[in-house]
């Protein structure tokens, strides 16, 4: 990998910056498999080294327990400038849109907001990360539906368990017992892909205030414990 894109990695991604130097390593070897595999096209905007490296990264994040994992329902990021509304504007009311993960048409693309891709990871205490939740989408979509349910990756026996917690959480949102972001309550899709944010960006607040969802996105992720 090249000196910059190391450097990139360490000035903008604290996941990387807090592995052992092997992990390190393993993390850009990967980080270069995803480019070398999957196209990312600016719309409107420019491509740049950083946007490059921070959209590799949050692909690698969420499964770098798993080495032998493929994004084998991605073949090209979109990059937009800002947010973006339903109908893909990028001009207009309502572009209240961050990112997605395409289906139909756009089956096996994701749009990602550059600025938002950009804060996401210049911001280091909230809890919130656009380009993390959409690869947890096509992570929960390689068994076939983004339901929350991610059986490619999450062994069977945590299947109950995790639905059982799911609802729980979901229902401390909707009573408002809960500071997890209320998006996450939309769904089991989106509850899993919100806290999946949370667990990435905020491991020991997440751990602090929801031990036991903590410990279960511990047992989903395979992520060994601090
Ligand atoms: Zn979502």
């Amino acid at each position: 990998m090249s000196a910059l894109y190391k450097k990139l990695l360490s000035e903008h991604v604290p996941f990387y910056r807090m592995l052992p130097e092997n992990k390190k390593l393993e993390f850009e070897n990967r980080v270069q498999l995803f480019l070398a595999k999957v196209k990312i096209t600016g719309v409107n905007t420019t491509v740049e080294d950083i946007d490059r490296v921070l959209i590799a990264a949050s692909a690698i994040i969420p499964i770098f327990n798993f080495p032998n994992w493929e994004y084998i329902n991605l073949h090209e990021v979109l990059l937009y400038p800002g947010s973006f509304n339903h109908d893909f504007e990028q001009q207009g009311p309502q572009r209240d849109i961050l990112g997605m993960v395409g289906s139909g048409a756009l089956n096996h693309i994701m749009i990602l907001s550059q600025a938002e891709l950009r804060h996401a990871f210049s911001n280091e205490t909230d809890a919130r990360n656009t380009a993390i939740h959409e690869f947890v989408h096509l992570i929960d979509k390689t068994d076939g539906s983004i339901d929350g349910v991610p059986t490619s990756i999450l062994d069977q026996k945590y299947i109950v368990p995790w639905l059982q917690l799911m609802q729980k959480e979901i229902g401390l949102i909707h009573d408002n017992q809960s500071e997890i972001n209320p998006y996450g309550a939309t769904n089991q899709a989106e509850f899993f892909a919100v806290v999946s944010e949370y667990f990435f960006e905020r491991p020991e607040l997440l751990q602090q205030h929801h031990p036991e969802l903590y410990d279960l996105l511990v047992k989903i992720f395979s992520t060994p414990k601090p």
